[in-house]
């Protein structure tokens, strides 16, 4: 296995949850598993610590990020910023051949709705945001989503409410209507409620109020 694989199925690992946040990544662990060098694990973590998808402690070791509730809006933020006109300038140029493969990604989060499939679900919600960008993007734009997309699945896992798994299907399928229409006011528009209403189900609230009462713990 090279660099690249193991670095795609860690990402993977993230995005079906079977890498949770805080999870230790051991070096050695991996230098076995994969059969690499653990020169090479060492890349492949330095390189997902960039992306902020990891988290590289000083003498401790790599582990899975746990994005704070100030890192998830910001992310949130920045997704609001670039995939609604993503989106937009989509519409001007999707081809058939577009239309035809986001509506097959669709009947894939469909099936894997059907079957419970929760892993599935959140890592085909997240591919079908890929989907849109690759299909507008040289490259750069892509690698943006893709890292963000990480993140937000890692945000998921951390702050959802049990009722809120990944993004709602049918706001998918009225999304690739949109852009079939040529709409791209209308896409625009959707991909913005869109991301305001994955960020909504949230317990991002919650969170904020978790400090410990102090008071209470050293009354008397
Ligand atoms: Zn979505």
């Amino acid at each position: 296995m090279d660099g690249e694989a193991i670095y795609q199925r860690i990402q993977t690992g993230i995005l079906e949850r079977r890498l949770l946040p805080g999870a230790k990544l051991a070096e050695e662990r991996l230098a076995e598993v994969t059969g690499v060098s653990r020169t090479k694990i060492r890349q492949v973590l330095a390189r997902l610590a960039h992306e902020r998808v990891v988290t590289l402690i000083p003498n401790r070791g790599a582990y899975v990020a746990r994005p704070s509730v100030e890192e998830a809006r910001e992310m949130f933020e920045t997704r609001r910023l670039i995939e609604p006109a993503l989106v937009a300038k989509l519409c001007l140029q999707a081809t058939p051949e577009n239309i035809a493969v986001l509506r097959e990604h669709i009947a894939k989060e469909q099936l894997a709705r059907q079957k419970d499939d929760l892993r599935s679900i959140i890592r085909l919600s997240g591919e079908f945001h890929i989907h849109l960008v690759d299909m507008v993007s040289t490259g750069i734009l892509t690698r943006v989503i893709r890292e963000l997309t990480s993140l937000t699945c890692l945000i998921i896992t951390l702050y959802d409410k049990p009722t809120a798994p990944a993004c709602p299907q049918s706001e998918h399928t009225d999304l690739v209507d949109l852009i079939e229409a040529g709409d791209a006011e209308g896409a625009r528009q959707h991909m913005l409620d869109h991301l305001l209403h994955i960020e909504r189900t949230l317990a991002l609230e919650g969170e904020l109020q978790a400090a410990p009462d102090f008071e209470a713990i050293f009354a008397d």
